[in-house]
């Protein structure tokens, strides 16, 4: 979808110029709807799942609404889980970073209670909590709701379905009833409509239409990536398949920058396209695109509108888009004109979601891929290398360096350590050697691996309690434990749901990031069986895990998570 530039949507130069900061080219979908309704005071109901831009949506009317000199409450977001609440606490104090005098403070349970005082106590002006919590500051007369201007509710539908109803029908008949409301969810379901019906005030319905779209002519797979492997993953899978022309696409102008850096420094012919580059050096750029001169073009979406290039055989999402449709967009820059084409992603951690959005959207599966090795890379690099050599011999045309060659063999070295030594020349010129990553350590996560098929096996529909577990003659001596051996550190755990449940490994990763608040890439092995799944965590996580999944649902289900007792 074209958006217009932030600096129309009529925010305050504070925020532009960290939006500028930030690097956002332009507003998400959400954000260009939402922004300019909420800033004259609209409620308004944001119909959007995460990875849309939706905190910014909503934070930016806010802080823009808030008045740094006046040192109590006067924005209220409520977000279902403390990660959340923490994580939109972080976008707030990114998006007000030139604002003097901002105080905005995260409260949510399970956290001491005596710093969320202080924080209170001390003015604070936006306030992002959990519901539970909230409630509790408020009874205790910390929170003061009296000069609430604005109420966010961010995930309604989740907030609800974790059964915080109660705790937000409180918290918001406690506010102003002057006040603007804006509901953020990912869907409408007839608790959200209660909600907007007793709380909003005839609020405007901000909706990003989804229109599926496919694209199946275009191969499309992901890798987990951290941000700071990028450039090597990213190095490894070109060399692998050296695509004749190519397109990076990022979020950022700064992400543009940096990696085009990155790619030119090691040796890769690539050249950036962003808001910031003349109109002139646009077409300098697209004119050796085309010939071929830069092989690689590394872009954000706006710069790469426009683009009609037929010969571009990989897409790569250095960084995963907002909106699903931009995904679109930028892969059907691949595979036109009846060519194959390829489009690679990089996700991590809680970017799966993002994914999932775009699956859902496109209708299709993106495949999950392993890194290859710098092993691997150096093996196809060589091999690269003889497929040259040896068409330069068939064609003939070479010089012979005969003398110089005679020598090397007077000397005593044989003909084939010539040939190796110069081929190891020709491979170390390229400037490119492999470095190792923390993901070449990693066995490859959330892989869906299973047991033997036993088709004699009865399905397990649940698991008994460890009390009532007989001897399981449904599983092969050793049992699973044995099959798949648990890596070191890590405890495996039950999860009462499996592939009849319609439950895949990456909605697993992805519920478990959001609900227990792991570190990025902490996870292990996930196994899926037909009525259970087998989580791989770390130790110290598992109580965290289990606690914090009790009221959580996958595919609308809740589930069971305990640690897992092996066969019996
Ligand atoms: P959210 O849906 O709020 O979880 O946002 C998803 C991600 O998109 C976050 O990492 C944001 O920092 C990023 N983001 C939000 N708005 C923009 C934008 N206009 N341009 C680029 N990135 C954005």
């Amino acid at each position: 979808m074209d958006t217009p530039p932030f600096s129309e949507l009529g925010l305050p130069d504070t925020l532009l110029a960290a939006i500028e900061i930030l690097g956002y080219e332009r507003p998400s979908p959400i954000q260009f709807k939402s922004i300019p309704p909420a800033l004259e005071g609209k409620d308004l109901v944001g119909l959007s799942a995460t990875g849309s831009g939706k905190t910014a949506a909503f934070t930016l009317p806010a802080l823009a609404k808030l008045d740094v000199k006046l040192a109590y409450p006067q924005v209220l977001i409520l977000c279902p889980t403390r990660e959340l609440a923490v994580q939109v606490c972080e976008e707030v104090h990114r998006l007000g970073a030139k604002m003097i005098g901002l105080h905005a403070t995260p409260v949510y349970g399970g956290a001491p209670i005596d710093r969320q005082l202080r924080a209170l106590r001390s003015g604070a002006q936006l306030v992002v909590g959990t519901p539970g919590r909230l409630l509790d500051h408020l009874r205790r007369g910390s929170f003061d709701a009296s000069r609430i201007k604005m109420a966010i509710l961010d995930e309604a539908d989740r907030m609800l379905d974790m059964g915080f109803k109660d705790e937000m029908d409180e918290l918001l008949a406690a506010l102003p009833s002057d006040r603007q409301t804006l509901f953020f969810s990912a869907t409408m379901n007839p608790g959200v409509s209660r909600l907007i019906q007793k709380f909003g005030n005839s609020p405007q319905i901000v909706e990003i239409e989804q229109k599926a779209r496919t694209v199946s002519t275009v191969d499309q797979s992901y890798f987990e990536v951290r941000q700071r492997s990028k450039v090597e993953v990213l190095s490894r899978i070109l060399d692998m398949n050296p695509p004749r022309l190519g397109i990076i696409f990022c979020n950022t102008k700064r992400s543009v920058d940096e990696c085009t850096e990155d790619l030119v420094n090691r040796g890769y012919a690539a050249d950036r396209l962003h808001g910031d580059i003349t109109q002139q050096m646009r077409e300098r750029v697209l004119k050796r695109f085309r010939e071929g001169a830069v092989e690689i073009l590394v872009a954000t979406d706006v710069a790469a509108r426009g683009l009609d290039i037929d010969e571009i055989d990989i897409v790569f999402n250095y960084d995963l888009p907002t909106d699903p449709e931009d995904y679109v967009h930028r892969i059907g820059r691949t595979g036109r004109a009846g060519r194959s084409g390829r489009a690679v992603s990089f996700v991590y951690g809680r970017e799966i979601y993002r994914m999932q959005a775009i699956e859902r959207y496109t209708r299709s599966v993106v495949r999950r891929e392993k890194i290859p090795s710098v092993e691997q890379v150096e093996g196809r690099r060589a091999d690269l290398v003889f497929d040259d050599l040896k068409e330069r011999l068939e064609s003939g045309k070479f010089d012979a360096y005969q003398e110089n060659i005679d020598r090397l063999l007077e000397q005593g070295h044989t003909p084939t350590d010539i040939a190796g030594a110069l081929v190891t020349m020709i491979r170390e010129a390229s400037g490119r050697e492999g470095s190792p990553i923390e993901e070449d350590r990693e066995p490859m996560r959330h892989e869906r691996r299973e047991a033997p098929r036993r088709d004699d096996r009865p399905q397990r529909d649940d698991r008994p309690q460890r009390e009532d577990r007989g001897p399981r003659p449904d599983r092969p001596p050793g049992g699973q434990r044995e099959l798949i051996p648990t890596d070191q550190g890590m405890t495996r755990l039950f999860l009462s749901l499996g592939k009849t449940h319609g439950v895949m490994a990456k909605e697993i990763v992805g519920m478990l990031y959001r609900e227990a608040g792991l570190p990025d890439g902490c996870l292990g092995r996930i196994t899926l069986f037909p009525k259970h799944s087998l989580v791989d965590v770390p130790e110290q996580f598992v109580g965290q895990v289990i606690d914090r999944t009790k009221t959580a649902r996958l595919r609308g289900r809740p589930f069971r998570m305990d640690v897992d007792r092996g066969p019996q």
